[in-house]
């Protein structure tokens, strides 16, 4: 069967925007439990040569720092557990958080391919410079990308496929 690829981020780093951009028409809603963080939605996706099947884990909005890192820290494992290569995304704008790191270090040890995607990077003139804190996530080298304006989502896809 094909490869399976989960995003996983904080809230309103841009995640879905990223998987509609990916995924173009073909979506799939797929709802385990109404109103569980583990409803997934799903996407068949094709790149060059390779398809596969994307996951965005993003759930319930949270609307606290704990509610916040307890769903993400739910969504790696979802991640962790079904994914194949997990696109981990950050948000230039908002910079580098504790709630990144913390789960930047649960993917790190899960020892799955992590392709680390910074968004927002909507002028790389103007951005770039902020994008070299997210090397010190230690999850490898940051692929700046906007979702907004889809700029880099060819080298962020080449990147994950590279991965199969
Ligand atoms: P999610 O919560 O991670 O799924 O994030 P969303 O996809 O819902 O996006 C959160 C907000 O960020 C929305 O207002 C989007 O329009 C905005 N956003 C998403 N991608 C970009 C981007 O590349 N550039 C900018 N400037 N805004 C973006
Ligand atoms: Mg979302």
């Amino acid at each position: 069967s094909k490869p399976v690829v989960a995003i996983v981020g904080r809230p309103n780093v841009g995640k879905s925007t990223l998987f509609n951009v990916l995924a173009g028409e073909r979506i799939s809603i797929v709802q385990d439990t109404p109103g569980v963080t583990r409803d997934r939605i799903y996407a068949e996706v094709q790149w060059l040569d390779k398809a596969f099947t994307l996951i965005d884990t993003g759930g319930i909005e949270p609307d606290s720092k704990d509610v916040i890192l307890s769903q993400m820290r739910e969504q790696a494992e979802i991640a962790i557990e079904t994914a194949d290569v997990i696109i981990f995304i950050t948000d230039v704008r908002q910079g580098l958080q504790d709630s990144d790191a913390k789960v930047a270090d649960m993917l790190r040890r899960s020892k799955k391919p992590v392709i680390l995607a910074v968004n927002k990077v909507d002028d790389f003139n103007k951005y770039m410079a902020d994008v070299y804190e997210f090397y010190n996530l230690g999850i490898g080298d940051p692929v700046p990308v906007s979702a907004a304006s889809r700029l880099g989502i060819g080298d962020l896809l080449d990147e994950v496929i590279a991965q199969f």
